[in-house]
């Protein structure tokens, strides 16, 4: 036999039984999004491999390790898979000059690309939402991206997803905080593992991000940002927390709270949760004043963030389980005639709004009740030689519904002999 061809790691695919927690999602977040005025935007999943080191930064785990890079071989091009939305959402924005005199709230979806090792929570090809608001100074906006994800996370019945909140100030005084870092660092030399070594002088805020718990003792002694903010982002963190308290949001101020990528400024914030083990972080972002006029265009501030949908989705099942949706009709058919009739049967069903599965593939009638009661169908439709002469059909129920309690009217329990119009209206009552 020839050998299977396999799926990349950590890529995965989708498979029919799990598709309908996705689209439950995916339409949640959608109609979220639109009750807050946000518009979607589409950017391609390739991009030139300097939009991501320019944005992201050259020092950073993603640019340094995790990216998708090839050589366009037509042209010698250096491009790469996106490993996140905001540098492609930003250029989009720069490239058709969408923040010309106007603000924009935005958002996209779809999958990222991290050259990672692969583990529970952690892919090579994830799907990430973002949200982008360019063109916005102010700690309302900060406020809003805050308040909406609370309400998703009601919305989709999660529990547990907790807001770690932290400022980054103005890039001065992330200068100043980095030269007080690194003397303190500097000190601890031989506490560092090797990774923070290196960083100590590529990129030192970035030790505090490290997940090692060697060097954990050592990072919560280390001098604070938070600490010695610029005085407009101190005000400006201060209205963010007013801002919360008074939505009743709570955080916890985390001063460790840094980031992987090198874009933000002043607020950055985390929704983490304990029921996903090491893979917590479902939800993150903040703000990015320097990224517009980094990637070419006129200064413009803005913040965001992006949420993993594997790591929602896996919260999700964590909860009562969310029931798949079945078709409300299967279509038993059986004799040629009746193949024929029960065709225009199915479509006016249809066009009456009910979800039909319509049998193929011939069989006996046992082996399609089988198949009826496999679909999770509420109704099957029994077509033969009779109710093609009467030009009627059977309808057998195969399950009771949904919900008896709310329905006011009689569910019928045994089969009936029915015309179109009546096997519709028993088919749509919930
Ligand atoms: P982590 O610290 O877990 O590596 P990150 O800081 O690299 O996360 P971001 O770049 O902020 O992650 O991406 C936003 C969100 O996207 C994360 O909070 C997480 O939910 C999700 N995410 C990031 N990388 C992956 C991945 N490789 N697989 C699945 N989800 C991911
Ligand atoms: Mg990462």
């Amino acid at each position: 036999m020839t050998k299977t061809i396999q799926a990349v790691r950590g890529m995965n695919d989708i498979l029919p039984d799990e598709v309908h927690l996705w689209q439950f999602f995916e339409h949640t977040v959608r109609e979220w999004l639109r009750s807050y005025g946000y518009r979607e935007i589409r950017m391609p999943v390739l991009e030139r491999t300097e939009l991501f080191v320019r944005s992201i930064g050259d020092a950073t785990d993603i640019v340094e390790k995790e990216m998708y890079t090839f050589v366009d071989e037509l042209n010698g091009e250096s491009l790469t898979l996106r490993p996140e939305g905001t540098a492609s959402c930003v250029r989009a924005a720069v490239e058709h000059n969408l923040l010309y005199g106007s603000a924009q709230r935005l958002w996209y979806g779809g999958p990222m690309f991290r050259h990672e090792r692969p583990q529970k929570g952690r892919y090579r090809q994830f799907h990430q939402f973002g949200v982008e608001a360019l063109g916005y100074a102010g700690p309302d906006i900060d406020i809003e991206h805050i308040v909406m994800c609370a309400r998703l996370w009601r919305v989709l019945g999660l529990e547990g997803v907790v807001l770690e909140l932290n400022s980054l100030g103005s890039a001065e005084a992330r200068l100043r905080y980095r030269a007080r870092l690194v003397e303190y660092l500097g000190q601890h030399r031989e506490a560092l593992d090797a990774d923070s070594q290196r960083r100590l002088t590529t990129n030192p805020l970035r030790v505090l991000d490290s997940k090692n718990p060697a060097m954990q003792a050592l990072i919560e002694n280390a001098p604070r940002l938070v600490d010695d903010l610029d005085e407009d982002s101190a005000r400006h963190f201060e209205a963010v927390q007013d801002g919360l308290r008074e939505a009743g949001v709570a955080y916890r101020l985390n001063p460790r709270l840094v980031r992987g990528l090198d874009y933000y400024n002043r607020t950055v914030f985390e929704w983490t949760t304990d029921r996903l083990g090491a893979q917590g972080t479902v939800c993150a972002g903040g703000r990015y004043d320097g990224l517009v006029e980094q990637i070419g265009g006129k200064p413009a501030p803005a913040c965001g963030y992006a949420m993993g949908v594997e790591r929602l989705l896996a919260l999700m099942q964590e909860g009562p389980l969310r029931e798949a949706p079945a078709p409300d009709v299967y279509v038993v058919r059986q004799g040629e005639a009746a193949e024929r009739y029960a065709q225009g049967i199915a479509e006016r069903m249809r066009d009456a709004g009910l979800n039909v599965v319509l049998h193929c593939g011939g069989g006996s009638f046992k082996s399609q009740m089988k198949k009826a009661d496999a679909s999770g169908a509420r109704y099957a439709a029994l077509i033969g030689d009779d109710e093609v002469q009467a030009g009627n059909l059977t309808m057998k129920p195969l399950r009771a519904p949904r919900d008896v309690s709310n329905s006011g009217a009689p569910q019928p329990t045994a089969q009936a002999r029915v015309d179109l119009a009546q096997a519709v209206a028993l088919a749509a009552a919930r």
